[in-house]
């Protein structure tokens, strides 16, 4: 396991597949003891009251010095429709092509500005892995970073917040 100096610290910080990770959308945290009972949350999935649908998803970033992806472990909300055919064709061996809007549910952080409510597209990838999300706006750190990719003490510096 890759183990890298982080920017902000200066302590070398293990970088793994997956880091930094939500369990629940950060919404899932605010709602009422009655709406919770109108929920449901699994390791995948998340409905609200049957009106808000979330999809565990990731958030790849390419390190530039190094041959794959850091992860960010997020939920994504998605339309009700999207949600229900995520859920039909999650086993299907070639899962559907189609590109699903979403919106980042967790305030990640470490970034200045919140994470959450930044648009993007979920691609599904295949039965045994989680989708993934890929941003479509570019006037937030996060989306530079998406789209550039970062240093491996950048990464190494996302997950600072683990090791405090
Ligand atoms: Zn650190």
């Amino acid at each position: 396991m890759q183990e890298v100096a982080c920017e902000i610290c200066g302590k070398p910080h293990k970088i793994k597949d997956l880091e930094v990770s939500y369990i629940k959308p950060d919404v899932y945290l605010t709602i009422s003891e009655e709406i919770r009972k109108n929920s449901k949350l699994s390791d995948d999935l998340c409905q609200i009251n049957w009106e808000r649908y979330f999809v565990r998803s990731v958030l790849p970033i390419p390190m530039n010095d190094f041959g794959y992806n850091y992860h960010f472990g997020i939920w994504v909300e998605v339309s009700e429709e999207d949600f229900n055919m995520i859920v039909e064709t999650w086993q299907d061996e070639n899962p559907t092509p189609n590109e699903i809007l979403g919106v980042l549910a967790n305030d990640i952080q470490y970034f200045q500005q919140p994470t959450d409510g930044l648009k993007g597209v979920l691609k599904l990838v295949d039965q045994n892995k989680r989708p993934q999300f890929y941003l479509r706006q570019y006037n937030h750190e996060l989306c530079q970073d998406q789209k550039n990719g970062v240093s491996s003490q950048k990464a190494a510096s996302f997950n600072h917040l683990l090791y405090e």
